[in-house]
C-alpha cells in the first residue's frame, strides 16, 4: 500500500478523489492528517449502483471461491500492519501497539469470518416431499463504523456479509476515515469491482446511506441515540438492521478475589482504548471486603501508566479521539467535582494541546450520579462499594443498556450463576472485553438489535428461503 498517496473512495473497483474534501485531524496534535474525500449524493449514488450490477454475479459465486478471496484480503492486511498501524494511530489516537493490535485483529476477523458456514436445515425427506431452508443473501449492504475502532468495527461487517453473498458500500466515521479508505484501496486490489464500495463524509451521509431505496440492510455501529435514527430511516424500504450501540457495562468484584492478581485485568478492562469500548467496564461494582485494597492496587497500577501522543514510544494511551466526545467527557468529569465526589486520580484539566484526559478513578459516587448512570466512553471509572448480591445484580441491571459485563471471582461457580442473572448480550468471567469472530456478540434492550459474529451474525446478512418438492 502507498500510504502517502491521496486518500481516494472506492467506488466500483475504482479510485474516485471525489468534488469536495473535509480535514482529518490528529487528536493528540489537533493537526491535520490529511484531507477526504466528502462524497456527495452523486457518489453514494454511484456507490450503490456498483454494489447493485456487482451483486448478482458476486452472489452466484460459489461460497468457498468467495472464502478464498476474504481470506486473501485478511492476509493482505496482516502484510501491511505498520502502514495501517501509523495511520491509525495518526487519526484515532491510540498507541501504535495498540493500533497493530487492531490493525492484526481485523485480519484475522477476516480470516475468521471466512470459516463459517451457513447452515441449511433439512425440513422433510418423505416419499412425498422433499423440503429445505437455506439462507440467501439480501442484496446491498450499507455498513456505517464508528471511530473508536475504525477498521476492526468494519471488518466485523465487511467478512461476514460478503461471504454470504453480499456486496457492500461502507462508510466509515468521519473522524476516522483514512485507514478505511486504504482498506478500500487494498480491497479493490483483491475483490472484483462494485463488491465493497467506501464512502467517505461529513454528517449529511450517513443519513443518505440509510434512506437510500437501493440499500437493502443497514449494518450499524454507533451510539444508540444514531441508532434510533437509523432505524427510523430504515423504515421507510423496511431495510433490514443490525444495530450495535452503547452500553455502561458493568464489572462484579466478588469478596474472594485476589486482589494483586486481578487489579491489573481489572484496569484495562476499563481503561483499554482509553475507555472508548463499546464493552468496556463503565461502572465497578467492588464487594466491601476488597473495595480498599482493590482501590489502592487500581490506583498504584493507573500511576504507572503514561498518557501520550501514541505516535511516542512508551505511552499506552492517547487523547480521546475527538472534540464533541472530549467535551461530553469532561463535562462528566466537571459534574462529578461540582457534586463533590472524591477523585482517586486524575480529574485535573490538561493545558497541553490535544484532546487529552488523564486517568480517572471515582471514589463511590452515588448509584444516581450521572457517571454511573451515563456512558462516559472515556478514561473515567466510578469504582462502587456494594455488600449484597442481590442488590448488586439489580443495580447491574438497572439500566436501558445490556451490552456487556464481567464478575470476577475465585469461586468461578459462582461467578457464573451471577454472570446467568445479569441481562447482557455478552457476560465474561474472569476476564472482559474477549470478543471472537466466531461467538455472537450484541445487545440485549436499547444496547442493540441483532448480532454479529458467529454463525448467528452470518445469518443476519441472509433471508431464508425455503424449497420444497413435491415428489
Ligand atoms: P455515532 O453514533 O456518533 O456515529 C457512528 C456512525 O454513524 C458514524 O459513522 C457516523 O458518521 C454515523 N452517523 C451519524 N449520524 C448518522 C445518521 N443520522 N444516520 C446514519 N449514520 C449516522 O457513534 P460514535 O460516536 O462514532 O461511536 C461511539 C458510540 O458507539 C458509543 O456509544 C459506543 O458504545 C458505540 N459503539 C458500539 C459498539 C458495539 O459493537 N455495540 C462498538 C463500538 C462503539
Amino acid at each position: 500500500m502507498d500510504f502517502d498517496q491521496a486518500y481516494t473512495m472506492t467506488i466500483g473497483g475504482k479510485a474516485i478523489a471525489g468534488t469536495e474534501t473535509f480535514d482529518v485531524l490528529n487528536p493528540a496534535t489537533e493537526q491535520v492528517v490529511a484531507s477526504a474525500p466528502d462524497a456527495t449524493r452523486e457518489d453514494l449514488d454511484a456507490a450503490v449502483a456498483a454494489a447493485r450490477d456487482a451483486f448478482p454475479g458476486w452472489s452466484a459465486t460459489p461460497i468457498d471461491e468467495r472464502r478464498a478471496l476474504i481470506d486473501r484480503l485478511g492476509d493482505a492486511l496482516l502484510a501491511d500492519i505498520e502502514g495501517f498501524k501509523r495511520l491509525l494511530t495518526a487519526e484515532q489516537g491510540k498507541s501504535h501497539d495498540d493500533a497493530a493490535y487492531e490493525v492484526g485483529g481485523a485480519g484475522m476477523w477476516l480470516k475468521g469470518a471466512a470459516t463459517l458456514q451457513l447452515p441449511v436445515t433439512v425440513n422433510e425427506d418423505s416419499a412425498e416431499r422433499y423440503s429445505e431452508t437455506r439462507h440467501v443473501p439480501l442484496g446491498v449492504v450499507g455498513a456505517i463504523a464508528p471511530w473508536n475502532y475504525p477498521l476492526v468495527l468494519a471488518m466485523f461487517k465487511v467478512g461476514p456479509a460478503l461471504l454470504a453473498g453480499n456486496t457492500m458500500v461502507l462508510k466509515p466515521s468521519p473522524f476516522t476515515p483514512l485507514s478505511t479508505l486504504k482498506f478500500g484501496e487494498l480491497a479493490a486490489t483483491i475483490l472484483p469491482p462494485g463488491v465493497l464500495n467506501v464512502v467517505s463524509g461529513g454528517d449529511r451521509l450517513g443519513p443518505w446511506l440509510t434512506e437510500h431505496p437501493g440499500i437493502d440492510k443497514v449494518s450499524f455501529t454507533g451510539s444508540t441515540e444514531t441508532g434510533r435514527r437509523v432505524m427510523r430511516s430504515a423504515s421507510a424500504t423496511l431495510k433490514r438492521v443490525t444495530l450495535e450501540l452503547g452500553g455502561n457495562d458493568p464489572a462484579i468484584v466478588l469478596a474472594d478475589v485476589d486482589v494483586e492478581q486481578v487489579a491489573e485485568k481489572l484496569f484495562w478492562a476499563a481503561f483499554t482504548n482509553n475507555g472508548q469500548v463499546c464493552i468496556a467496564t463503565k461502572r465497578m461494582y467492588v464487594h466491601e471486603d476488597v473495595y480498599e485494597p482493590l482501590k489502592e492496587a487500581l490506583v498504584a497500577y493507573a500511576r504507572t501508566v503514561k498518557v501520550g501522543d501514541g505516535s511516542e514510544q512508551g505511552n499506552r494511551l492517547g487523547p480521546i479521539n475527538n472534540r464533541p466526545q472530549y467535551e461530553r467527557v469532561l463535562d462528566l468529569v466537571r459534574d462529578a467535582r461540582e457534586n463533590g465526589y472524591d477523585f482517586l486520580i486524575g480529574g485535573e484539566d490538561s493545558d497541553v494541546p490535544g484532546y487529552f484526559v488523564p486517568v480517572t478513578i471515582i471514589d463511590n459516587p452515588p448509584e444516581d450520579s450521572r457517571i454511573v448512570q451515563e456512558e462516559q466512553f472515556g478514561p473515567v471509572l466510578p469504582l462502587i462499594r456494594f455488600s449484597d448480591i442481590d442488590d448488586v445484580v439489580a443495580r447491574a441491571n438497572a439500566s436501558d443498556y445490556g451490552l456487556g459485563a464481567s464478575v470476577w471471582g475465585k469461586d468461578e461457580n459462582a461467578a457464573w450463576a451471577i454472570a446467568e442473572r445479569i441481562a447482557s448480550g455478552t457476560v465474561w468471567v474472569n476476564e472482559a472485553q474477549h470478543l471472537t469472530p466466531l461467538a455472537a456478540f450484541g445487545g440485549m434492550k436499547q444496547s442493540g438489535i441483532g448480532v454479529e459474529n458467529g454463525v448467528e451474525g452470518l445469518l443476519e446478512y441472509t433471508t431464508a428461503q425455503t424449497i420444497t418438492r413435491r415428489r
